[in-house]
């Protein structure tokens, strides 16, 4: 057949595909990765996008989920400073709010102090009637507490992890989906499909790692064959985005008199992100819609707050995802565990001779963005286990491509972009410092004037970042670009989006990848 070996082929393209395809090429393993879609295109672009410890865990006695995470806030932060930043919550409270004072306050104090806080700020307690927070809130608040976290650029962090996997040897494969896989002596042979030009291809390899998220049963069942595959419990979460509903950097924690919370947070400088709700999903997770009761949940919820109320007709843009949750038995869907769970099949764990034999198999259930990497660790513990140890944990002290500045040293990356490129508008440098980090670089290249980066496709994206994308990082569509590599959908005209898409479509397929 005359495929390639590689040591690991890694099924989906998620946070959790990536960042175990890159830190395992990072140890010097041979991986491939196959993504059907595009880089975060399932649950990997729909999330909250907080990397937290998880407040609201500490109610369900996840300790060890909430320390991994609480300790993951500042590694991350470290390691991509440019996408990841911390970010102040506000927790409005009042007197007969569902839960007490002292529970909020213990449940802050365990956030302080379960480990890894070296740079955030610890909580403090504002006094309501005095405080800007209180500003855009009803006047029935008469204190707050507030506290720390970070947030990411999820689809983004998708995306540096997949470059990063490839700039250490990785094969990656966007729009490319697995269609079967099945054990050969002690190998794995993969069939592939390019779902753009259709065309096939095999694989083989060593062992395989199934981090398909939502889709990890349907690859259990439709790829290996194993028809009752049920791992998973599919709990859908949506998000409306609205005109901002307040100024400043700050985000807002609202909890709901059915026990449930939501955030209201700064989003791309014009926009509030309001979400998330929670509620069981039977459907295929590509088809994953907000319903018209989750709209009214969410604007009925922010407006107990605001004191202008959050209406329908406000909503500029939602978008709604499916959380793939390790199905502990839980009843409720905001109490299924948000933990993660590793399972390894052969060659240690067969039982019989057969299958003590048999290619390894990893499957990935369950996890959050902010433990991907712990998770990524924890996998290659697993793959050293089965096929042999290479290399040793590397990620915690890494940076993923343009992160390589201080935490603390946005601002002044965004000054050297400025000092460097005179013509850029101070906005401009600040959005490319946020996405591409010390590589906005790469993208300017010896440009002088903006007339330099090409055509301007409208809000502040021109040629020379489209072309960047598709040749740096796998963008192939209008929607990957404007939705994905970046948002700069919500700041652009139908008609803009519409020339964006007639262009690349007019590009030579070649250009991608
Ligand atoms: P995915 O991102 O879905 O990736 C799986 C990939 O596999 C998909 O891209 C899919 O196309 C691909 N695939 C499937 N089948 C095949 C096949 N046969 N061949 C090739 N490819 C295939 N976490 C946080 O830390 N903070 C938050 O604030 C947060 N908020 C959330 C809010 C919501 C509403 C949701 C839904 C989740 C949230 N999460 C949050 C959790 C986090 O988003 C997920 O845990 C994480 O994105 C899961 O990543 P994944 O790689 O497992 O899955």
């Amino acid at each position: 057949m005359g495929q390639t070996l590689h040591d690991l082929f890694v099924i989906g393209g998620g946070i959790n595909g990536c960042g175990i395809a890159r830190d395992a090429a990072g140890r010097g393993y041979s991986v491939a990765l196959a993504e059907m879609n595009d880089f975060a295109s399932g649950t990997s672009s729909g999330a909250t996008k907080l990397i937290h410890g998880g407040l609201r865990y500490l109610e369900h006695y996840e300790f060890r989920l909430v320390r991994e995470s609480l300790m993951e806030r500042e590694v991350l932060w470290a390691m991509a400073p440019h996408i990841i930043w911390p970010m102040r919550f506000v927790l409005p409270y009042h007197k007969g709010g569902i839960r007490p004072a002292w529970l909020i306050r213990l449940g802050l104090f365990l956030y302080d102090h379960l480990g890894g806080r070296k740079l955030l700020p610890p909580t403090s307690v504002l006094d309501m009637r005095r405080d800007p927070a209180a500003k855009p809130l009803k006047a029935l608040f008469t204190k707050a507490f507030e506290y720390s976290d970070g947030w990411v650029d999820d689809a983004r962090m998708v995306v540096l992890n997949a470059r990063d996997a490839a700039d250490k040897g990785a094969l990656i494969m966007p729009r490319t989906k697995v269609v079967s896989a099945r054990r050969e002596n002690d190998l794995w042979v993969i069939d592939t499909v390019d779902t753009l030009s259709g065309r096939s291809e095999t694989h083989q390899a060593r062992m395989l790692v199934n981090a398909a998220g939502p889709w990890v049963d349907h690859v259990i069942r439709s790829a290996f064959g194993q028809n009752e595959a049920r791992h998973v419990r599919l709990v859908q979460g949506s998000h409306i985005i609205v005109k901002k509903k307040f100024d400043g950097p700050k985000a807002y924690f609202f909890q709901n008199p059915d026990n449930r919370i939501i955030f209201a947070i700064p989003y791309e400088d014009d926009f509030t992100l309001i979400g998330t709700t929670d509620r069981d999903y039977g459907g295929d997770p590509k088809d994953v819609r907000i319903s018209a009761e989750e709209t009214d949940y969410l604007c009925k919820a922010a407006s107990e707050y605001f004191k202008e109320p959050v209406r329908p007709e406000d909503i500029v843009w939602t978008y709604s995802a499916v959380r793939p949750l390790f199905d502990d038995g839980a009843s409720k869907a905001q109490e299924a565990t948000r933990d993660y769970v590793l399972k390894l099949e052969g060659p240690s764990q067969g039982k019989d001779s057969s299958e003590a034999n048999a290619a390894p198999l990893l499957n990935v259930f369950g996890g959050k963005l902010t433990t991907y990497r712990r998770l990524s660790e924890h996998a290659l513990e697993k793959i050293g286990e089965a096929i042999g140890i290479k290399g040793s944990p590397w990620t915690a002290k890494s940076h993923l491509p343009g992160g390589d500045f201080p935490a603390q040293g946005f601002e002044a990356e965004v000054a050297k972009l400025q000092a460097a490129y005179p013509f850029l508008a101070p906005a401009h440098a600040r959005r490319l410092t946020r996405r591409y980090g010390t590589r906005a670089t790469v993208l300017l290249g010896k440009s002088a004037s903006i007339a330099d980066l090409g055509r301007h496709f409208g809000s502040d994206l021109y040629e020379a970042e489209v072309r960047y994308l598709m040749q740096n990082e796998w963008a192939f569509t209008a929607e990957d670009v404007l939705w994905r590599r970046t948002k700069a959908g919500l700041h652009m005209t139908t008609e803009q989006m519409q020339t964006l898409e007639e262009y690349i479509a007019a590009l030579p397929a070649q250009l991608a990848g």
